[in-house]
């Protein structure tokens, strides 16, 4: 038998709660490099979770009539906005 030189994987160390993909637990968020923002246009939106199906990193966050945007873990790839069927997300330049 092949002794494991590190203890195997433990998933229950996972919480219950982590999107696979968030990188809200790392030191480095995109919100910190990111140059251009997404930004929802509420009166535009109709709410039908296209922006939050195609976000690669899962971070469009549900609101009572809209979907707005987690700007800690967005990338600013502008997936979202391209793929929103009423142009309710403009990409926006960040700030310098
Ligand atoms: S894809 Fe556009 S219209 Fe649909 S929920 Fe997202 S922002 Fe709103
Ligand atoms: S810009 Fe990219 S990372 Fe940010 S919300 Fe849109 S799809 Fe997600």
């Amino acid at each position: 038998m092949i002794k494991q030189s590190r203890p195997f994987f433990d998933s229950s160390t996972i919480p219950d709660d982590l999107c696979p993909i968030a990188t809200a637990l790392t030191p480095m968020l995109p919100g910190d490099w990111r140059s251009m923002r997404p930004v929802v246009d509420r009166a535009k939106c109709v709410k039908c979770a296209v922006c939050w199906l195609y976000c690669p990193v899962q971070c469009m966050l549900e609101k009572p009539a809209w979907f707005d945007v987690d700007l800690a873990t967005c990338k600013g790839c502008g997936i979202c906005a391209e793929e929103c069927p009423h142009r309710a997300i403009a990409m926006v330049e960040e700030a310098a």
